[in-house]
């Protein structure tokens, strides 16, 4: 946590090193913050480290892209490796070869670019 605000509605809202931010409640008896009240609460807590849900989404959603684009670059290498009558050892080498070579780049674009 690298600074703190108030919302709109007068919630305390955690302003995170990775640039999101989280809200930081005190919603006893659901939620026990009461250091968020107060100026010196608040700056005892900077510096901690809040686990930030929107880059676990990004995180899972990067993870998952990257997944799947290995997953289908194996398969292709597979298959065409089959087709032009390899082995079952070849055809798995080109296979690693595929998920060694395989570019990411755009995967992982396209992952950060949907919404979260
Ligand atoms: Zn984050």
């Amino acid at each position: 946590m690298t600074g703190f605000h108030l919302d709109g509605e007068n919630h305390w809202v955690a302003e995170l090193e990775c640039g999101h931010r989280q809200h930081v409640r005190h919603e006893p008896p659901w939620m026990e913050r009461p250091w968020v009240l107060t100026e010196e609460g608040r700056r005892s807590r900077l510096g901690i480290e809040l686990d930030c849900r929107r880059c676990d989404e990004v995180g899972h959603a990067v993870a998952e892209a990257v997944r799947e684009a290995l997953a289908a670059a194996a398969r292709q290498a597979y298959e065409d490796a089959g087709l032009s009558g390899l082995c079952a050892e070849g055809r798995w080498e080109l296979a690693l070869d595929a998920l060694r070579s395989t570019g990411l780049t755009s995967a992982i674009h396209r992952a950060l670019a949907r919404p979260h």
